[in-house]
């Protein structure tokens, strides 16, 4: 034990808040304190808190049959799977416990495309600046924000760099080792940046015209979130390898990396493997809140809901211009606000938490990410507005941060 040291790693600045419960859109704090819960555990509750359907269908299963090897046969993985490749593009997926992992998964089944295609040399991912993939090596390896790889050189090699939106600079940056690019349809933590269409679209025609891959990272803007089950139906593309996570498991650590029959050829047996990946628990949790998002006028009212919440949005921010630049980012129920740069996003993120109990998360570029549950109704958003309001009335930004 140490004086200096938390039992916890201190890797993250820790707040004040500390939930121990929570119900629908609601969090409460230790000292029975209410928040609105317009974060969802950064775009993970899904279904809000405690949904009935999602903790009846955990305790069953836990009940029933937590975990076993995947050296066994899964009835569960089986049936799981054919749900979501019935719902997506794929064809075929690897379940994690994680988004990084499921990047990870895509990493590899990107080199190993080519490498069962005879062409090793085809290892380079391009990605974008501001990119967020996750927390392992792989991961930091392809992002060049700084904060997240200093220190931990030497990182992965096979990964280059190009501005986000630049469909140019990408293609330039194309050479005889690139294996395909790797893109979030919708930026999270890099400032809630919408992919344009000319650019997803544009990858898309390069990766098929030289036989390059499309792997997008949708573990914060898909699974419904945008009111559509995936980003990329936004852009009328569809990519070869996927990386899902986040809402997926409604809170329960799960995640996927979904592919092509094609892309994934290379993943034969004994390539890839995890112990706890596609446990009959997580596969129970995910069936759950997957057959809630698949309900009937489940992702119309996502969608109606992000359009309401949206020009709420639009009406009040030119009232806070003290605070707020003009204009959304985003898609649906993935909203960002950029402020004013004298308005620190983080100090008026804990403003609103700590004087009006409500919960946002800071993004890059000083944004503030609004991703509430995918189940708010229009007294959430009207309850969420007039919070808001009040926060940004009374911020004062501190002059020198
Ligand atoms: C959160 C996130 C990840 C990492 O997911 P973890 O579950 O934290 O490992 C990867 N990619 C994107 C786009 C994310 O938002």
């Amino acid at each position: 034990m140490s004086a200096s040291m938390p039992a916890l790693m201190p890797v993250y600045p820790r707040c004040d808040v500390r939930p121990v419960r929570g119900e629908g859109v609601y969090l409460y704090g230790e000292r029975g304190e209410q928040y609105l819960d317009f974060a969802s555990g950064i775009a993970v509750n899904a279904l809000g808190h405690a949904h009935p359907v999602l903790t009846k269908a955990i305790a069953d299963q836990a009940a029933t049959l937590m975990h076993v090897s995947n050296l066994y046969g899964s009835p569960q993985g089986e049936a799981f799977a054919q749900k979501l490749v019935d719902a997506s593009f794929a064809d075929t997926l690897f379940f994690t416990n994680s988004g990084t992992e499921a990047v990870e998964c895509a990493i590899k089944t990107a080199r190993r495309y080519h490498f069962a295609n005879g062409n090793p040399e085809r290892h380079t991912l391009i990605t974008f600046n501001n990119a967020f993939h996750g927390r392992t090596m792989g991961a930091i390896s392809a992002t060049n924000q700084a904060k997240m790889r200093d220190g931990f050189e030497p990182l992965l090699p096979g990964f280059a760099y190009a501005p986000f939106n630049d469909l140019e600079a990408a293609l330039a940056l194309v050479d005889d080792n690139t294996a395909g690019f790797m893109v979030e349809t919708i930026q999270g933590e890099g400032g809630v940046s919408a992919a344009t269409p000319e650019f997803i679209q544009g990858l898309r025609k390069a990766a098929d015209e030289r036989g390059l891959l499309l792997v997008l990272d949708e573990v914060q803007c898909g699974y419904g979130r945008t009111g559509k089950m995936w980003a990329y139906e936004h852009y009328g593309i569809t990519p070869d390898i996927m990386s899902v996570a986040k809402g997926i498991g409604g809170g329960f650590p799960l995640g996927a990396c979904l592919a092509t029959a094609e892309a994934a050829k290379g993943m034969v047996f004994g390539t890839h493997g995890s112990t706890y990946g596609g446990n009959p628990l997580a596969m129970a949790a995910g069936e759950a809140v997957l057959g809630v998002i698949q309900g009937d006028g489940f992702l119309d009212n996502v969608a109606k809901m992000g359009e309401r919440l949206r020009s709420a949005l639009e009406q009040m921010i030119p009232n806070f211009d003290h605070v707020f630049e003009p204009g959304l980012r985003g898609k649906g129920l993935m909203t960002g606000v950029k402020l004013k740069p004298e308005a620190d996003a983080r100090q008026f993120v804990a403003h609103l938490r700590d004087n009006h109990g409500l919960l946002l998360v800071s993004a890059g570029e000083n944004v503030v990410r609004i991703l509430p549950p995918l189940i708010i109704e229009e007294a959430h958003i009207d309850e969420f507005v007039t919070k808001l309001s009040d926060g940004a009335r009374v911020f004062v930004p501190a002059a020198d941060d």
